[in-house]
């Protein structure tokens, strides 16, 4: 055996996507303790870096140390008791996750669904907050990575507050490249990752909790479940002001790299970097329009982080994936649950949202698909890509 070196690809997939240079430097500094003053003082600039991405002032802001699985779970277990109905809206793989949690809480969970590819539906919403006036939480997905349609968080929050819900909401894929406003939409808790549009390493998964959704867990009647992630024990380590104590070891290093992630976002700017993924993700569609392949969302819902496009007939998904992989170095991801073998999703995020990206991505599907004898329109892909980005 010898020292592991993976080749340099590009990450045009549904996460992780590229990492900034930056990041990946800040990784190999030196490992300082975890309780060290010049860490703490990293600490509380990373919360602060946090509620800007977030925009909240909420003081409960904080990296949970492991992926964006385990910052879904921390809401959950945090604010589910048995016994409490939580309403999920679920259009997609990520909904049935949030299902799986309530039920593993000892909660009940009632589902509004809709279809895959599609916005969550506000009159479902509005029809099952009235079927059940004893739900308690109402529980939903920004952005949707498995289909690429992004719902009205806004809109929905409010809806829920007027049935007197409290609501989750998972921003994994959104956070850094659509607008997301905690404060300003009234979100109660919500969670996201590192590895999507912020560009950094996978495995950490910011939080953040507002005052109601806190009184919530300070008036639970039973503990929560589990150890780790209980934010009562969290917050001596990671709460204001008064003196920290160990709860686990931080993930050192990777919290430099989010630190330094967010610091890139902070020094665009968020509008910047919101205009930024949409004006790529117009010239990525004008490239693959031309050349004939469809999206699945519908246009007002599409994110433009996340292209889920159908796969010409006759063409062997596994193949094509393959050798864009083998002869790009190029990552793309392949359709999820009832998608699987129907889209890719080719991903636009972060730092991987670049023109050159959109370039070589387009380019080299058309020269695999072509290659593959499949019905695709040759040599007006690139000219209208390159009209988008002008
Ligand atoms: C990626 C993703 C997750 C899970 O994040 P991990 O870091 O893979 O655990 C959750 N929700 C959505 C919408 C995602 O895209």
């Amino acid at each position: 055996m010898q020292t592991f070196n993976p080749p340099v690809r590009t990450l045009m997939g549904p996460g992780p996507s590229d990492v900034y240079p930056r990041v990946l430097e800040a990784l190999s500094r030196p490992t300082i303790g975890h309780l060290d003053p010049a860490f703490i003082r990293m600490m509380d600039e990373l919360k602060e870096l946090l509620q800007y991405a977030f925009q909240t002032r909420n003081a409960m802001t904080m990296p949970v140390s492991a992926p964006g699985s385990d910052g879904m779970e921390t809401c959950f277990v945090n604010l589910v008791e048995p016994g409490d109905k939580v309403i999920v809206c679920q259009n997609g793989v990520f909904g049935g996750r949030m299902k799986e949690n309530v039920e593993r809480c000892g909660g009940i969970a009632v589902m509004v669904e809709d279809s895959w590819g599609d916005a969550i539906d506000i009159n479902k919403l509005e029809d099952a907050l009235k079927a059940h006036d004893d739900a308690r939480i109402v529980a939903m997905v920004h952005a949707e990575t498995s289909t690429g349609a992004q719902s009205d968080v806004a809109t929905l929050v409010k809806l829920a507050h007027q049935h007197d819900c409290l609501t989750i909401v998972d921003t994994v894929t959104s956070l850094g490249g659509t607008p997301v406003k905690v404060d300003e939409w009234g979100i109660d808790a919500i969670y996201s990752g590192s590895q999507k549009c912020l560009s950094c390493t996978p495995g950490i998964a910011p939080v953040s909790f507002n005052e109601r959704a806190l009184e919530k867990i300070r008036d639970r009647q039973t503990k929560v479940q589990s150890w780790f992630m209980d934010l009562n024990l969290v917050m001596g380590y990671w709460g204001e002001g008064a003196k920290r104590a160990y709860h686990h070891t931080a993930p050192i290093n990777a919290l430099y790299a989010l630190h330094e992630a967010l610091l890139i976002l902070n020094e665009e700017g968020l509008e910047e970097a919101w205009a930024r993924h949409r004006k790529n993700h117009l010239a990525l569609r004008a490239g693959l329009e031309a050349m004939g392949l469809s999206f699945i969302v519908k246009e007002p819902d599409r994110l433009p982080q996340l292209n889920a496009v159908t796969i010409p007939a006759g063409v062997d998904d596994a193949s094509v994936r393959s050798r864009l992989l083998n002869e790009y170095n190029l990552e793309i991801g392949a359709g999820l649950g009832a998608l699987a073998g129907k889209v890719w999703r080719i991903g636009l995020m972060g730092h991987a949202s670049r023109a050159e990206n959109i370039l070589l991505c387009v380019g080299a599907l058309e020269s695999v698909l072509g290659d593959m004898g499949a019905e695709i329109n040759t040599g007006v892909a690139l000219p209208a890509m390159q009209k988008a980005l002008a």
